[in-house]
């Protein structure tokens, strides 16, 4: 039978529970919110690691958080916390957000060759390979800078070319375009004016510190383009011609291959395969739409395939929304669109008149269209900085 006394051990634990019982419950409550800020921190590490991944970035920046380490240590100071604890719990919040990161990148990263590539073996995805970055002039393309490429349709005159290239110095291009050697749809239709053309394209790009980019048309022409051009295109309509394929590529220029307007995306790479397996490894490809039911378009933008290729391929991608849209207002919100499935830049059509513009002329974008495009690409990137 009990007596109703209570034990000196029950005391002290009932005081216990009154003079601490409060207290602890109120820092376990603190401990439960730091475990779920540090669950919320974790799912912002995924996404940074996501997003170093499609801009190929490293996980680490020491400088970065070194600097971030510090100025966490003088807020603790202001709160009262010495530094060397401050540092030390950085430092495990670090450590977790890289082990999140990198959880985040395996789980992006393909772990498999893709299945039925054996016809590209050379331009497929492999686990442990890293992407390609091509090198055209001061561009690395691939190596996570959004490029936007740009300039006229055609090489007009020497003239139209000189301006075409101040405006698009100006607005930041570093790659110029223009046709030299035209594949137009009519015979009649002007052609270019050739090696003159691309003389004047050369000309006016190299005198501005810009690289080039012209289309290669005929087998025959392919040493003289690559003699001035840093980039050698092959148009949507050659995407297949293999004598083409391969003496641009023997150039050993890089190559920037359009997607022709039927081709599936495995026709695309085998394409490719045809420039790699010539020893040149400098391929980009380039989405430029597809020929659909579709009519306010010129052509229709697939941009899944920039998505789907990142599944395929180690091999940059660019999109060319001028010839996918066919008109001038459309094509600021496709580049937008390209940058936001992960693309690694845009090439674009400007005329400095483009009222006057002999060929493309609807899908023209004025300079000013072209400068307000470099500045989007510019401001992404500028809060892309601030945030990793
Ligand atoms: C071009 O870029 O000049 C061109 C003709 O494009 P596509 O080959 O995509 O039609
Ligand atoms: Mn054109």
């Amino acid at each position: 039978m009990t007596t109703g006394t209570i034990t000196p051990e029950a005391r002290r634990a009932g005081d216990d529970f009154l003079v601490f019982g409060a207290l602890r419950a109120s820092i376990n409550r603190i401990d439960e919110r730091l475990l779920q800020l540090l669950a919320e921190r974790a799912k912002v590490a995924t996404d940074i690691g996501l997003a170093k991944r499609m801009t190929n970035r490293p996980i680490h920046d020491a400088p970065r958080e070194e600097d971030h380490a510090n100025k966490l240590c003088s807020i603790g100071e202001s709160l009262g916390l010495p530094s060397h604890v401050v540092r030390d719990l950085y430092r495990v919040l670090a450590r977790q957000g890289f082990g999140a990161q990198l959880e985040s990148q395996s789980e992006a990263t393909p772990r498999a060759t893709p299945a039925n590539s054996e016809s590209f073996r050379l331009a497929r995805i492999e686990p442990g390979r890293s992407p390609t970055i091509v090198q055209v002039g001061e561009a690395q393309i691939g190596g996570g800078l959004f490029e936007v490429i740009g300039g006229p349709c055609a090489v007009e005159s020497e003239q139209q070319i000189h301006l075409a290239a101040d405006h698009a110095r100006a607005a930041g291009v570093r790659i110029l375009r223009g046709g030299a050697f035209k594949p137009r749809t009519s015979p009649y239709d002007f052609q270019g004016h050739g090696l003159k053309g691309l003389r004047w394209l050369a000309d006016a790009a190299h005198s501005r510190g810009m690289a080039v980019v012209t289309e290669v048309l005929d087998p025959a022409d392919a040493g003289a383009v690559a003699e001035h051009a840093e980039l050698l295109q092959i148009g949507a309509r050659n995407m297949q011609n293999a004598p083409l394929l391969r003496a641009a590529a023997r150039t050993g220029r890089p190559i920037l291959l359009k997607r022709g307007p039927s081709a599936g995306i495995r026709e695309w790479l085998c394409a490719a395969e045809y420039i790699l397996l010539e020893g040149n490894s400098q391929v980009i490809l380039c989405e430029r739409g597809l020929r659909t039911f579709e009519s306010e378009t010129r052509n229709t933008l697939d941009l899944s395939s920039v998505a789907a290729l990142r599944e395929l391929t180690h091999l940059p991608v660019i999109v060319d929304p001028s010839h996918a849209a066919g008109r001038d207002e459309l094509i600021r919100p496709l580049c937008r669109a390209a940058h936001a499935v992960g693309a690694d830049g845009v090439i674009v059509e400007m005329h400095p008149c483009r009222g006057e513009a002999m060929c493309d002329k609807r899908q023209a974008l004025s300079p000013s269209q072209l400068r307000s495009i470099t500045k989007d690409v510019h401001l992404v990137q500028t809060m892309r900085d601030a945030r990793s």
